[in-house]
């Protein structure tokens, strides 16, 4: 008896495809960028590194790049060296030249315990450590568990091409104009596209393009010089801040607390209707190709 593979029925994986294209427009917006996964690893690295995993558990395989059984065998046993974030991904290096990649997708709850607290009602994924601490995850809709060997880590598609994560050393302003010299598309997409730059999503690049008054839809060549260095500046201290302050207050981090970075801290993020703190003006949601938008139409004209 074999279970029921989806690749056995190619309308319902089609049809279940659309669905889901369709519904993450819809709540597409406050899942996990760089901040919470920076919080995240840090906490995670914390707890994890030097320990043993014990036992493991994955009530949905579909998020492994290979069978649940080869990936037990491989990972059981295996000890944490290190934990760490790019972008939308966590890196957590096990001995034997290992590496476990993680993309909390639309959202999840990563949360730590330890011999005696009480395990979350609902997760697909825990982890056992070997001095009976471990971690639980709950998925909100999908995400990526892969097992690859870190010598090989430049085949894995989804991490390979990433682009540089805005607060490394790394990204200066020198770096983020040689990387939108010559493009054409809109600055959005192209801050978005995690290739270009890795970490940021729909909640942050809100505020990020507000500060430096830049609206979504100009397009690259058209920015000038103070734009561009007012879009590093305000895209390097949104993320900051929202660090500082743990995070989104819609996620949790690894001890299961929510970040503080809330509503009262975006200035025209999710305010459609509430005036603009700069001018007074409304605030705007529009459409900029599969994402929202809010934007000040008066401080961020398109022409
Ligand atoms: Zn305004």
């Amino acid at each position: 008896m074999h279970a029921v593979n989806s690749c056995e029925c190619p309308i319902l994986e089609s049809y279940l495809i659309t669905m889901f294209i369709s519904l993450s427009y819809v709540v597409q917006g406050l899942d996990m960028e760089l901040p919470e996964l920076t919080i995240l690893s840090k906490q995670m690295k914390k707890e994890l590194v030097g320990k043993q995993i014990a036992k493991v558990r994955v009530d949905n395989p579909k998020c492994l790049n290979m069978p649940f059984e080869h990936f037990q065998r491989i990972v059981v046993g295996k000890t944490v060296k290190s934990v760490e974030s790019k972008g939308k991904w966590l890196f957590i290096k096990l001995n034997s030249n290992y590496v476990l990649l993680f993309n909390p997708g639309m959202g999840v709850d990563i949360v730590y315990f330890k011999l005696g607290d009480k395990l979350p009602e609902k997760f697909q994924i825990q982890f056992n450590l070997q001095n009976e601490t471990g971690f639980t995850v709950r998925v909100w809709w999908f995400c990526y568990l892969h097992l690859v060997l870190e010598d090989r880590l430049s085949e894995h598609k989804q991490t390979a091409k990433l682009g540089r994560a805005p607060l490394d050393k790394d990204f200066t302003l020198n770096y983020f104009n040689d990387l939108l010299s010559g493009k054409r598309g809109n600055i959005k997409n192209f801050m978005l596209d995690q290739k270009n730059i890795a970490g940021i999503g729909n909640v942050y690049i809100q505020d990020t393009l507000f500060n430096a008054r830049i609206h979504p839809q100009r397009k690259i060549p058209s920015l000038t010089e103070t734009e561009i260095k007012d879009l590093y500046k305000s895209m390097q201290s949104v993320l900051e801040k929202s660090i500082k302050l743990g995070g989104l207050a819609y996620e949790k981090d690894f001890y299961g607390n929510k970040g503080g970075y809330g509503k009262q801290h975006f200035k025209i993020a999710y305010k459609p209707g509430l005036p603009c703190p700069n001018c007074q003006a409304i605030i705007k949601k529009i459409k900029t190709g599969s994402t929202s938008s809010f934007i000040c139409p008066n401080c961020q004209p398109l022409d």
